[in-house]
């Protein structure tokens, strides 16, 4: 596997493989490699010539410090993990490379950005934006790969894509999961093992919210159940939304409606973990 830590490299190597004709898949990672990652970078490894994938954790998409500095990094096991596959190159570059100066262009996603993770998270999704634009640029890729487990970045990146007109196939892997549930994620590394336990009842709950759906429940009263069944078994409930899928707005009522998601942010203790479950009628 070649590692590649400046732009000036890894812009060489593109160069170089797109005379040759190849196919490019990239896959964005903040690292602590999970099945998550995996799945992505084995699907991009089928389908493309050439895989790059970039773990960097991009401080510009962070609004808490403490988060950014307790992200896990785990970067030889990474790198342990990347040599399976024969086609896969790293791109690992430093915040110098990334950002040689303050990025002053700031993007504005309207209503996406005000909703679940961008309320919450004020600046996340320019920060995001910011990055893949950069990478996108850099990597040129035929096809990129992100996980349906960050729903609505998979929104914001397809607006992305759209409104700078890069000429790449977005492609959106399902959500990998441990054996009870929890979608994997690389700060569920941070769990203890009572946390471990509580985290379980994330996914427990949102399953639950998609049986209710199905047996056409109440939207107000499967809301209300989560909201209590999280807040019994110790989960800081930042959000739990009933929306549909194609745009995140939120539905009122079971009617005109097809593709829904099921979208929830929450605490452990200070770790902020987030989940999905999808469902269509
Ligand atoms: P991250 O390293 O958390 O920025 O994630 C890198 C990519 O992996 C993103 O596109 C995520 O949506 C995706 N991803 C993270 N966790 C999972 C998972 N459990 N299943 C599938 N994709 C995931």
């Amino acid at each position: 596997m070649q590692i590649f830590t400046t732009v000036r490299d890894l812009k060489s190597y593109v160069r170089d493989k797109k005379k040759e004709g190849y196919s490019i898949g990239f896959v964005p990672t903040m690292g602590a490699l999970h099945q998550g990652h995996l799945s992505l970078i084995e699907q991009a490894s089928q389908e493309n010539d050439i895989v790059i994938c970039s773990i960097y954790v991009n401080p510009a998409q962070f609004n808490n410090q403490d988060d950014l500095q307790k992200y896990p990094r785990t970067l030889e096991k990474d790198k342990d993990k990347l040599t399976g596959y024969d086609n896969v190159q790293l791109f690992l570059p430093t915040n110098q490379e990334m950002y040689p100066q303050e990025p002053k262009i700031s993007f504005n996603f309207g209503y996406l950005e005000h909703i679940m993770e961008g309320k919450h998270r004020p600046g996340h999704f320019n920060g995001v934006g910011i990055i893949i634009t950069k990478f996108l640029h850099l990597v040129q890729p035929t096809k990129t790969y992100f996980g349906q487990k960050d729903l609505q970045q998979s929104l914001i990146i397809d607006r992305l894509i759209k409104d700078l007109s890069f000429e790449v196939e977005l492609v959106i892997c399902p959500t990998v999961r441990e054996k009870d549930g929890l979608a994997m994620s690389s700060r569920n590394q941070r769990l203890d093992k009572e946390q471990r336990g509580q985290a379980s009842k994330i996914s427990e709950v949102l399953f639950k919210a998609k049986e209710m759906f199905l047996a056409k429940n109440d939207l107000g009263y499967i809301q209300q159940t989560a909201v209590d069944f999280l807040k019994d078994n110790g989960i800081k409930l930042e959000y739990f939304h009933i929306v549909d899928q194609e745009n995140l707005k939120e539905i009122h009522s079971i009617e005109g409606v097809h593709k829904v998601a099921i979208c929830m942010a929450g605490y452990i203790a200070e770790i902020r973990l987030l989940d999905n479950v999808l469902l269509e009628i």
